[in-house]
């Protein structure tokens, strides 16, 4: 299965199974033969698929060598990037050549980042190895690092020159992250598509993944070529984020991943758009059923004026008023922005 994306450039995107083996070849399609790359991956996934990646480029002429950094969200800093930055510099990398993002988000965003910046933009290719990466992360051209302060508050857009997404590599992943990704995955039908959510719901998914895949990264493509900077409609593909970065940050990054904290999230969003009569009634118990079947929590614990007050360095908040993502129902989405007063208001029942 293949679809490109059209933004400021355009970005094939392939699913096949095995085809991180013919990253050479692919790459072959876009850069000249002896330039260098530089593939970053972490400290997981660098030894279960570097090689094949590496021999693969290597083979179609290509001078291709191995970074690693320590596996996790707390390596997503400037730090890894400044280690980052010396590594191409010690290997003479120019803007002929390139990086390879081997493995999950943080990777991507990361080595994205590196690329973005490095020579001020050198191109870059994805392989994305886990569930989120593949139906979303690697996908869009949003790359960054987290600052104490929060996650994700410095970074660019840069587009990948390509994107090769071997479902193959998921059986290699922990379930927990197989369940995040599927998190991102429902976000995708309660935005835009009743039929891939019930799919989601009905089917044995790993008898589906490829077609998973296909549907999500299709809806994220439509999504970014009518907004690729994120000042509109792209919004929407933050549904459930706004409480759900702010879970994240409360937790200090630990108690929660991201997809947990993000489908608690969408239920808390759907929950306060029933109650104002915006949501179909149902709704929220239909999300509730989805992130069930995939051992997803849906609720948690923590005092909801603590996660308000948390959401006042939330990306989509400026001047007193706040984006947030509303359903009404699933399938249909849109932007409503409010002040935090009418925010107070909406969570008031919950
Ligand atoms: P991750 O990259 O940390 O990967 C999760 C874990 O799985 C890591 O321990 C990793 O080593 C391991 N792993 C990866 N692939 C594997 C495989 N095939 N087999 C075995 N282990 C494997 O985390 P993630 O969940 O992929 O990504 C989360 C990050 O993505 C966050 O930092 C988030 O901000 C970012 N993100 C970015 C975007 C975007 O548009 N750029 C969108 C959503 C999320």
């Amino acid at each position: 299965m293949e679809l490109t994306v059209h933004t400021s450039g355009a970005c094939r995107i392939i699913i096949e199974r095995g085809c991180m083996d013919a990253a050479g070849g692919r790459a072959g399609e876009l850069f000249k033969p002896g330039a260098k790359a530089v593939v970053i991956g972490d400290s997981n996934v660098l030894p279960l698929y570097g090689k094949r990646v590496l021999d693969s480029l290597k083979a179609a002429g290509f001078s291709a060598s191995p970074f690693s950094f320590p596996a996790g969200e707390e390596s997503k800093r400037l730090s890894s990037i400044e280690a980052m930055y010396a590594e191409c510099a010690a290997r003479g990398l120019t803007r002929s050549d390139f990086i390879v993002a081997l493995g999950g988000g943080v990777t991507g965003d990361m080595a994205g980042f590196a690329a973005a910046t490095f020579l001020r933009g050198i191109p870059f290719i994805q392989i994305p190895t886990t569930l989120l990466a593949q139906i979303d992360s690697s996908v869009g051209g949003k790359t960054g690092v987290d600052l104490p302060q929060g996650k994700n508050l410095v970074g660019a857009f840069h587009q990948p020159g390509l994107v090769l997404i071997d479902p193959d590599t998921l059986s290699t992943l922990l379930p927990r992250y197989f369940s995040d990704g599927m998190a991102e995955a429902v976000k995708y039908g309660c935005i835009k598509s009743r039929a891939l959510f019930d799919m989601i719901v009905r089917e044995e998914i790993s008898q589906k993944i490829e077609e998973l895949i296909f549907r999500c990264v299709d809806i994220k493509r439509e999504v970014v070529e009518r907004d690729e900077f994120d000042t509109g409609e792209r919004m929407l593909l933050n549904f459930g984020h706004t409480f759900g970065h702010a879970l994240e940050k409360l937790y200090g990054f630990k108690k929660l991943s991201h997809g947990e904290a993000v489908g608690i999230g969408m239920v808390m969003m759907a929950k306060c758009g029933e109650n104002a009569g915006i949501t179909k009634a149902g709704t929220t118990n239909e999300i509730i059923a989805a992130l069930k079947k995939y051992n997803l929590p849906v609720k948690d614990e923590m005092p909801v004026n603590r996660i308000l007050e948390a959401t006042a360095l939330d990306k989509k908040s400026s001047g007193g008023m706040i984006s947030l993502i509303m359903l009404r129902e699933i399938g249909e989405s849109f932007v409503d922005r409010v002040s935090r007063g009418r925010l107070a208001e909406l969570t008031g029942a919950l």
